[in-house]
């Protein structure tokens, strides 16, 4: 059901994974002009990141780290970029 397996980039750390994870699932989102990651407040993107995280953790982490991890990126993210004009979009 998941086919989100072959193209999920390595990454080096636990953040970078749960961001990596939070992209593909359209929970966060790039400023394109200014490269800053911000909160789209999608449940259900939220929600696709947490299954992953749960079945599908990095290879030696566990699913409870994984879970914490996608919590700790979504918790540094804001929903606006802080370059953006506030009503850019
Ligand atoms: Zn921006």
């Amino acid at each position: 059901m998941l086919m989100t397996k072959e193209r999920r980039p390595a990454t080096r750390t636990i953040e970078g994974w749960a961001r990596s994870v939070l992209l593909e699932t359209g929970a966060i989102r790039e400023c394109e002009e200014h490269g800053w990651m911000r909160d789209r407040t999608d449940p259900h993107a939220r929600d696709r990141a947490f299954l992953i995280a749960r079945h599908d953790p990095p290879p030696g982490v566990s699913a409870e780290r994984a879970v914490a991890a996608i919590e700790d990126v979504l918790g540094s993210i804001g929903d606006t970029c802080p370059e953006c004009p506030p009503d850019a979009e």
